[in-house]
């Protein structure tokens, strides 16, 4: 059992009483940490949105994940329950040992980039930032993609700053949505974030709402399917604005 129950579990375990014994030990049967992404054709670690503590009024009303909540109404619980007993159980030595294992096995989807969340938030708790670090430190092979709106509250927003910026194989990328100010936007530029923008299809008035220079996600902009594993945009060292179109 974890030591300290992560906000996200309490919330499940008041929701769901009567799943949460079952799924939680079935969280590892056949399966570790890491999850292969179809849509993204990437190796994940996911978490509930019960994780998802600096969402804002948009991206909760038009939040990707909303389909697969209600697609797949009767197993998110479960499979919810499941990815925060997980998040709750990781760390950097075990996370190193499952990707060794896998790059021994499998050639084909070597683990070489790994996303930080395809669901929920990764820095849901302040304690998270820490795990990511030393996540990134035992893995210094691995990229880590982690989109993130913790950018929002100042304590995050310091200590993302302080503790992981300038890791070399983390790329941090600070989420935007029609919602966000310009103010806010022109202020993570200067302090150094790469962000991510959804929420206005046209890259110009988006560029001009923000006052900066976004570059255009070939997976949602030309539907490139898979482009995520070999597309450099947001992989690259540099600071950067990427923007997604509804697709
Ligand atoms: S932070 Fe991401 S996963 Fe969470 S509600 Fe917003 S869009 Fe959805
Ligand atoms: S810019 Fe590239 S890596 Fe980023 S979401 Fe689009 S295809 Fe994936």
């Amino acid at each position: 059992m974890e030591n300290t129950m992560s906000l996200a579990m309490q919330s499940l375990r008041n929701r769901y009483p009567v799943l949460v014994e079952t799924a939680i030990e079935d969280a590892f049967k056949n399966r570790g940490f890491l999850t292969w992404n179809q849509g993204i054709e990437m190796w994940a670690i996911d978490r509930p949105v019960a994780s998802c503590t600096h969402c804002t009024s948009f991206c909760r009303k038009h939040c990707y994940t909303r389909k697969a909540y209600t697609q797949y109404h009767h197993i998110m619980p479960v499979s919810d329950i499941k990815n925060e007993y997980r998040w709750s159980m990781m760390t950097g030595d075990k996370i190193a040992a499952e990707i060794a294992g896998r790059n021994q096995r499998a050639r084909v989807r070597a683990v070489s980039r790994v996303r930080f969340c395809t669901k929920g938030e990764p820095f849901s708790e302040i304690k998270d930032i820490e795990l990511v670090k030393d996540i990134a430190v035992k893995n210094p092979e691995v990229l880590f993609w982690i989109p993130t709106r913790a950018w929002r509250h100042q304590q995050f927003r310091v200590k993302i700053e302080d503790t992981l910026l300038d890791i070399g194989n983390l790329r941090i990328m600070a989420s935007l949505d029609p919602s966000n100010t310009r103010t806010e936007a022109q202020s993570l530029k200067e302090s150094g974030w790469s962000t991510m923008f959804f929420g206005i299809d046209d890259v110009e008035e988006a560029e001009s709402n923000f006052k900066i220079k976004f570059a255009k996600c070939p997976k949602t902009h030309e539907g490139r399917h898979g482009s995520c594993q070999t597309c450099g945009l947001c992989f690259v060292k540099k600071q950067i604005n990427v923007h997604l179109r509804q697709h």
